[in-house]
């Protein structure tokens, strides 16, 4: 009873003057509902609908921002480092040193700035893809049943319900067969309500309004007519928006621990500033000069960029992801593609063409083949390889028996057809018309009076047919199993022959679908399971190619050199199963796969041995499917599960990747992944793991790039504080510093935007795919991201302190020590921006070296290095930024010096790089998996 409360809220919300919703549409019998909103049983015509479309606008709900421009402001300037540096602002001005913190407070107004504008379009980019993956519904338009964008339905369409769709707007019911539905998004309560036709009294709450369906609920089983009521913001979910707020949340584990590290970062350098104060104070300096000191620590030392680097890094993998046809629905999928071990994939149309094509008939008088592939009309039905003049009887029920019972269409006469409905379905229908049968002829002269749907866990479909002379037959086709089961036996063959047939075309590959029909009499109105539960009789198999796609191949090859194993999970015959396996690569030809059936005699023990040591299951129900994703991940597996059906919910949800199919998938199963394919293909499940490693790998790039910079810069200050004499100058005591804080902060600033990001765009290593998985549980401040920061900040301090001192040293003299300074503050500015560039270059792979990569591969790259350039040579020329810096002119010569001790971190870290290969070091940790 949960959902009480916000029903008895929504009941009293007034709903909106003249608004569909005044009308009490769940007490009033459909009739009534159809006369009101000027509808019929078969709808509206496309005038209508596109007069209504006018006056209602389009069905569609504004939803509320998850994160506001304010909110994420704020989130920019609630950082520990921002902090920090908004309170050393304050305290420099305090202190009276009013142009110092006036610069921090630049760069802190500058650096939120570049945050937000980054993370504001990161967010609209992520929030744009949801709307990749349209919404669509099955109406009734101009008489004929259509598929329109769920968008452009109005008031008064009859749309049709299956089990899986996505409701579109507030609907009343107008005919349902055993419809539920899981009204969540409204009420809050996940147990699917029972839906019905009559109508409800007045007074019912929304939970009780069982005559009705609502915009934004899933129907979890049945099928309905419906029409639609209200639409847009005028639907009790548009009426409560806030509800939908669509969280675009930008956080991540990756995030969540960079934020925990940047924690730590912050108390550490807050300790060691108040250790600098105490070794300044204890060495003589003023106060003021002590506090310069601390904050100056405090600026150069906080990675401020780091966590829109992230940000921006996550972003650019969702839309590169999206432009290789995986849309990622929650953001933390990015990062756990990279450390996925194990691929869950159904088989037909996703690993398979779904070009379904029959080539095997058999009927108790014999076996057939039928020439001809896709949906082309041309094709010859033989016996033992000769042509059949004439159209043999049995082979006529088979074949017709089989496009009744069958909800496909084809369209277009010429040359090639055009099909609707399910594949499988489609690949009957093309069968008979092949050899001259009409279907549409057929379908008429005996029109369908009832019908089961065919559902993965009966594996078949049930329809009554009518013919014109009174006769009525109840037709069934389905897996041979599941068909033979419900046949009365010594018909023609016995059922062992009949199966023996079956496995006969399994194990070249092909589905095997049986028919069968029972004479009924002319009172018998419809079809329940008790009609078809035995005495049918069978007519014959038909057996069906669904050839591997080419891409599937090489994408399961790719996958295995990557250290992922891919598993098919189908609900086909095992046999079907094992050898489109063995096309495939997932397993040796002649490998036996597991049955669902099997599965379900195991005990999670031995299921985690029999699922991680199995490539191929077969006539697999959806609700083995969860227990596998359980047992493989009990084996510490990071599963990714592919699945397009209602019941495939739960198992998206326990995958660590969930995948839904775009274009056949259901919406429940949409609603419950973590990615959709926009091309149901496996290969694009391949793709997204390779950019969900590259992410990865960029992030360790931009990491090990900054951190020295600021580690670095910490260590001049820290020397220069401990060991640099203090002059006596007009009676003030006057330390040499190695930079001024300003100074610090263009390094830090400037380098940061134009060097680090980049980083994020590179191209993805040689070995990418060539490595096992990451570990999931490899910390981000790995021993190689802190040995690197080590070796490359002590090699930036000691540089840029020796070229000071020379700098400083061999000017002081006839220069004067203010002269003498500035120059040789800019030597050391210089010297470390040269270090960064050649430093950066070195960061483009992790281990590889850079012609591996191509050195103009990241173009970016090369904007970002020319704008520093450009930024650089006006911080020493421009006189303007000399008064704001402090700096002075170079001599080419001096110039020329800088760069060269910052090109000496080429041949070092070069060399690191060699040894890390050398002793085959794993930048990113593998995970490593019991055997
Ligand atoms: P996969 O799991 O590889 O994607 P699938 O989802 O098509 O395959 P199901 O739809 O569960 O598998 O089908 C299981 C079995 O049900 C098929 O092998 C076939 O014998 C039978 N079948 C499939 N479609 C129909 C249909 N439209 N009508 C009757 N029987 C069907």
């Amino acid at each position: 009873m949960h959902d009480e409360p916000t029903a008895q809220r929504l009941s009293r919300t007034p709903p909106p003057a003249g608004s569909p919703a005044a009308t009490p549409w769940h007490a009033l019998p459909p009739d009534a509902v159809l006369s009101r909103v000027e509808s019929g049983q078969h709808g509206l015509t496309d005038e209508q609908a596109r007069e209504r479309l006018a006056r209602y606008g389009p069905n569609v709900i504004q939803r509320e921002k998850g994160e506001g421009p304010l909110k994420l402001l704020w989130r920019q300037v609630n950082s520990p480092f921002i902090w920090v540096l908004i309170a050393s602002a304050a305290l420099a001005i305090v202190m009276g040193k009013v142009t110092d913190g006036l610069v921090v407070a630049a760069v802190v107004v500058l650096n939120t700035l570049i945050g937000f504008v980054q993370e504001y379009r990161a967010g609209k980019a992520i929030e744009a893809l949801s709307r990749m993956v349209p919404e669509s519904a099955t109406a009734m338009r101009g008489g004929h049943k259509i598929s329109v964008p769920a968008a452009q339905l109005v008031p008064g369409d009859v749309v049709e319900l299956a089990s899986g769709d996505k409701v579109p707007a507030d609907m009343r019911l107008l005919a349902s067969r055993n419809l539920q539905v899981e009204e969540a998004a409204l009420t809050g309560e996940s147990v699917p309500a029972q839906k019905r036709v009559p109508a409800v009294e007045e007074a019912a709450g929304l939970g009780d309004r069982t005559s009705l369906v609502f915009g934004g609920t899933l129907v979890t089983a049945g099928t309905a007519s419906a029409v639609v009521v209200a639409t847009g913001g005028a639907t009790e979910v548009g009426r409560i928006s806030t509800l939908l707020s669509q969280a675009t949340d930008l956080q991540t584990p990756l995030t969540k621990a960079l934020a925990v590290i940047g924690k730590y970062i912050t108390v550490a350098i807050l300790v060691v500033s108040a250790v600098l104060l105490g070794v300044g104070l204890w060495r003589g300096y003023e106060i003021s000069q002590a506090v310069v000191v601390a904050i100056t620590l405090a600026v150069a030392a906080i990675p401020e960029g780091l966590p829109a680097i992230v940000t921006i890094a996550l972003a650019i993998g969702v839309q590169r992801m999206a432009a290789r046809r995986a849309v990622i629905r929650k953001l933390p999928a990015v990062e756990t593609l990279g450390s996925t071990t194990v691929i869950c994939s159904d088989k037909t149309g996703t690993l398979t063409r779904n070009e379904m094509t029959v080539q095997a008939l058999w009927t108790p008088m014999g076996g057939y083949s039928l020439s001809g592939v896709g949906y082309a009309p041309t094709g010859e039905l033989r016996r033992d390889g000769q042509p059949l003049g004439a159209l043999p009887d049995d082979v006529r029920e088979l074949l017709l028996a089989g496009a009744l019972c069958n909800d496909a269409a084809l369209q277009g006469r010429s040359g090639r057809w055009e099909m609707t409905g399910d594949p499988t379905e489609g690949a009957l229908v093309v069968a008979a018309e092949k050899v001259g049968l009409r279907v549409d002829e057929a379908r008429a002269n005996s029109p369908r009076l009832d019908a089961i749907p065919f559902e993965s866990e009966h594996q078949f479909m049930a329809t009554l047919q009518d013919d014109a002379q009174g006769h009525r037959r109840i037709l069934l086709k389905g897996a041979p199993e599941a068909v033979l089961r419900r046949c009365a036996p010594g018909d023609g063959a016995t059922p062992e022959a009949v199966m023996e047939e079956v496995e006969r075309l399994a194990r070249q590959g092909m589905r095997v679908l049986a028919v069968a029909a029972r004479e009924v009499p002319p009172s018998h109105a419809g079809v329940s399971e008790e009609d078809v539960a035995h005495g049918l009789r069978l007519l014959g198999l038909e057996g069906m190619i669904d050839p591997p796609r080419e891409e599937a191949i090489a994408a399961v090859r790719a996958c295995h050199e990557a250290g992922i194993v891919v598993k098919m999970i189908t609900g086909d015959h095992p046999s079907t199963a094992e050898a489109i396996g063995a096309q495939l690569g997932l397993h040796e030809p002649g490998t036996r796969g597991v049955t669902g059936a099997r599965l379900a005699t195991l005990d999670d023990m031995q299921l985690k041995e029999v699922a991680a040591g199995t490539n191929v299951f077969a006539r697999v129900a959806p609700e083995h499917k969860l227990r596998l994703v359980r047992a493989l991940q009990a084996k510490r597996h990071v599963v990714a599960m592919t699945g397009d059906g209602v019941n495939d919910a739960p198992a998206l949800k326990q995958a660590n990747i969930g995948v839904a199919m775009g274009i056949t998938g259901t919406a429940v199963s949409k609603e419950a992944a973590d990615i959709v394919l926009t091309d149901d293909n496996f290969a694009s499940i391949a793709a997204a793991v390779e950019e969900g490693r590259r992410v990865y790998d960029n992030l360790i790039k931009s990491l090990a790039f900054v951190l020295p910079t600021n580690l670095g810069l910490a260590l001049i200050l820290m020397f220069g504080v401990a060991f640099f004499p203090i002059h006596d100058i007009d009676g003030h005591r006057v330390p040499l510093m190695a930079m001024l804080p300003t100074q610090l902060l263009w390094i830090n600033l400037v380098a940061t935007v134009s060097l680090a990001l980049p980083l994020a765009f590179e191209a993805k290593e040689s070995d990418l795919m060539r490595r096992a998985p990451r570990d999931p549980d490899a910390p981000v401040l790995s021993h190689f991201v802190v040995m690197r920061t080590g070796l490359v900040a002590l090699l930036m301090a000691a540089g840029a302190i020796i070229l000071f001192l020379w700098e400083y040293w061999s000017a002081v003299e006839h220069l004067g020590h203010p002269v003498a300074l500035a120059e040789a503050q800019t030597m050391a500015v210089n010297t470390v921006i040269s270090f960064q560039i050649f430093y950066m270059l070195m960061c483009r792979t992790l281990t590889g070296s850079l012609r591996k990569v191509g050195f103009f591969s990241n173009r970016t790259l090369f904007v970002g290095v020319g704008v520093l350039v450009l930024l650089q040579l006006a911080f020493m020329y421009v006189p303007f930024m000399r008064r704001v810096f402090g700096s002075a002119p170079l001599t080419l010569e001096a110039i020329g010096l800088s760069v060269l001790v910052g090109a000496v971190v080429l041949p070092v870290v070069g060399f690191e790089k060699w040894m890390l290969q050398r002793r085959g070091t794993q930048v990113v940790r593998q995970v490593r998996l019991p055997a």
